[in-house]
């Protein structure tokens, strides 16, 4: 294919499984003729994520914990080997104990605090230290988060600390790193079926709430947020970033419920 992303290399990293919002990314990216490679968590996922990364033409396939400085290194030192440098990165993880994603906010536990951070938000910038110094050209980082960082949702809690302070650090990340021509951005998107959302209590009393009232009237796609994507990685977005960009249908802009869902 012959594309916007014709030439350009980078990493994903966060598929689990076809409805993952990586993967919604990839696809973009590959439409585009963008080349890939992929990272997956455990070895249960290894089998997903092969064969999604097969029918691209992805073969640098890798484990990466980011939980582990040396699964990260390992997963930087692969691609330097493979390829020498990098054009993007898309970190599509975060991770939370599933019994704190219910009930109350107050009632959050040390370690699992720690635990949400260190993978939700810290594991960008450990990423971003090592994917810079493969972008010699500049390039593109890009995460993903959720209006729970700027407002309150139910049962999000510590998610949404989580995603405050990594729409934050992209903002420092931006600032660390323009100077490289090193773009760092972060798309919110409105909630999604996937494996890490049906860890959120009552998820689907959400997705009904956002598509009552956004003003699209209706839930966002993987494929919506592959488009997004696709303009982060791509140059169309080259006098962009630091930005928190919202991909939701319009949620974010309604102040008050339209009176005839309220009535439901
Ligand atoms: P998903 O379950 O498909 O992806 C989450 C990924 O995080 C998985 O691939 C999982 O393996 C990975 N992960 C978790 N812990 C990890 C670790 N220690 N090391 C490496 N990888 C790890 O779900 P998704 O909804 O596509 O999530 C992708 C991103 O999008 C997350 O940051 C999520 O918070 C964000 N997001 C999701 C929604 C939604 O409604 N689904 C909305 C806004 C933002």
């Amino acid at each position: 294919v012959k594309g916007l992303m014709t030439g350009k290399r980078g990493l994903i990293m966060g598929v689990a499984n076809d409805r993952s919002i990586a993967w919604g990314i990839a696809k973009a990216v590959a439409a585009q003729g963008g080349e890939m490679a992929f990272t997956y968590q455990g070895e249960a996922l290894e089998r997903r994520v092969k064969p999604l990364a097969a029918s691209i033409g992805a073969d640098i396939v890798v484990p990466c914990d980011v939980t582990d400085d040396a699964s990260i290194d390992a997963t930087f030192a692969t691609l330097k080997q493979r390829w020498g440098s990098l054009d993007f990165v898309v970190h599509a993880i975060a991770f939370s104990d599933k019994d704190e994603l219910k009930g109350k906010y107050v009632d959050t536990t040390r370690g699992n605090f720690a635990r949400t951070l260190d993978i939700s938000c810290f594991s960008f910038a450990a990423v971003a230290k090592r994917a810079k110094d493969m972008m010699p050209n500049g390039g593109s980082l890009v995460t993903l988060t959720y209006l729970g960082a700027e407002r309150v949702m139910p049962h999000y809690n510590v998610m949404g600390v989580a995603k405050a302070a990594l729409e934050c650090s992209v903002r420092y990340l931006a600032a660390d790193l323009g100077d490289q021509g090193i773009r760092v951005n972060s798309i919110s998107a409105g909630p999604i079926k996937t494996l890490a959302a049906s860890g959120i209590g009552d998820f689907r009393q959400i997705l009904r709430w956002n598509e009552l009232n956004a003003p699209l009237a209706r839930n966002v796609t993987i494929e919506d947020v592959g488009g997004a994507g696709l303009y982060f990685v791509s140059d169309l977005s080259k006098g962009v970033t630091g930005e928190l960009h919202h991909v939701d249908a319009g949620y974010n802009v309604v102040g008050m419920l339209r009176p005839e869902s309220a009535a439901e």
